[in-house]
């Protein structure tokens, strides 16, 4: 059996319970990024009125001894509510909560990566940084096989399936067209969906977005995702290759501009920019996954539209590149680009403020995290 018993439970039976006045009660639904840096969780509350906005949800907090973030024996962690959303899953007036976490001594949690990326769009709020990412993701079966696919054998190869229609070419479209209209209603800035190059991979993408905004959105959209494939008894993974062999591997390709890019004349503004990622590769690699470059060294072969991992490149239209200029932008002179080495596990908080360090702030340096230097020793690439 591949869809999982609880999407079995009967649904018209829930909808009779969902259909239950709750007098002025409201269900506040807190989500949190866990001591893994990739999964999400969360609990709910009632409060007694409904929240207008974030400064009137409280601060919470859990047992993080549970959530691999725990620190010693103390286990409480804070969750401190940061962005509201409409709750797409018990309707108004209730909300889900994205929060930030916080140690027991109120310094931030190792895996909240938002704490620094916040102060970093701060600092460059002038220049108005816009983001749009491109999730792309797999649909397992609960038994980890991709969904739809034969139990004991592998679909027909690559070709029919990016943009697929027909039952023969995509799995699951129930699952993404639900989670477009959970995500619009709940008010995730999502842009699009597609069908992917593997069978039974998908990609949404969320944009454009200023700042921090850009990974706040980003997080919802995932959490959303989630709880959508349950309703439905299904897995989404973020895995940058769920599937060795010759199948895609699943990216987050992350597209930027600023406000000079985005005028007229705002090509070389965007050359400067990727000249300035050319010669910082390495540190952009460590943190466009979260283990440092590992995760992302299995999708970034150089094969099925990547790039090499240990080279940078750029180009116009080139989706084999690091860094693609679609070609419309060369052709208009202005615009935006696109990093493509984003594997689809990363933390957009982390992306979007290492593209904001190097290409706004100037920054050379390198990172210094343990798990960064660890892993460029593994992958023989410590050159500095
Ligand atoms: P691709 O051709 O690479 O598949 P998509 O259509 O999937 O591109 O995604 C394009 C992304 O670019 C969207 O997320 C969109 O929000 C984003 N985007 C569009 N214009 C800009 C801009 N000026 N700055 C930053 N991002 C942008
Ligand atoms: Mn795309
Ligand atoms: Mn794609
Ligand atoms: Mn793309």
């Amino acid at each position: 059996m591949s869809v999982s018993h609880s999407s079995k439970l009967n649904k018209v039976v829930r909808d009779q319970y969902m259909k239950l006045p709750q007098g002025d009660k409201v269900l506040v639904t807190y989500v949190w990024i866990d001591g893994s840096g990739e999964g999400v969780r969360c609990k709910t509350r009632t409060l007694n009125q409904e929240p207008k906005c974030i400064e009137d949800v409280p601060e919470w907090n859990f047992d993080g001894s549970s959530t691999e973030q725990a620190e010693g024996s103390n286990s409480d962690m804070f969750l401190i509510p940061i962005r509201m959303f409409r709750d797409p899953f018990c309707l108004d007036p209730n909300k889900l909560v994205l929060c930030e976490v916080l140690k027991y001594n109120r310094k931030h949690a190792e895996t909240n990566l938002r704490h620094t990326c916040k102060k970093i769009m701060d600092m460059v709020q002038d220049n108005h940084p816009w983001f749009g990412m491109e999730q792309e993701y797999t649909l397992l079966g609960i038994n980890g096989h991709p969904y739809g696919w034969p139990e004991n054998g592998f679909p027909g190869p690559q070709g029919p399936y990016y943009c697929g229609v027909g039952s023969d070419k995509v799995y699951g479209r129930d699952i993404v067209e639900s989670h477009y209209k959970a995500c619009l209603y709940a008010g995730v800035k999502i842009c699009g969906t597609n069908a992917e190059v593997m069978p039974s991979q998908w990609e949404f993408q969320v944009g454009p977005c200023e700042g921090i905004e850009m990974g706040d959105h980003l997080w919802m959209a995932r959490f959303i995702l989630h709880r959508v494939c349950e309703d439905f008894g299904v897995v989404a993974t973020l895995d940058p290759k769920p599937m060795t062999g010759n199948w895609n591997g699943a990216g987050c390709h992350t597209n930027y501009s600023t406000e000079e890019m985005r005028q007229e004349g705002g090509l070389k503004f965007i050359e400067s920019a990727i000249e300035k990622l050319s010669k910082r590769h390495d540190y952009h690699i460590c943190v466009y996954d979260p283990r440092g470059g590992q995760d992302n060294s299995r999708r970034l072969t150089g094969y099925h539209e990547t790039s090499n991992i240990f080279e940078f490149s750029a180009g116009v239209a080139n989706r084999g590149a690091s860094i693609r200029i679609p070609r419309q932008v060369g052709q208009d002179g202005f615009g935006y680009f696109e990093d493509r080495r984003p594997a689809a596990n990363c933390d957009p908080y982390a992306v979007t403020e290492a593209i904001v360090r190097t290409t706004i702030l100037n920054e050379t340096g390198v990172e210094t995290k343990d798990y960064v230097e660890k892993s460029r020793l593994e992958r023989g690439v410590f050159k500095d």
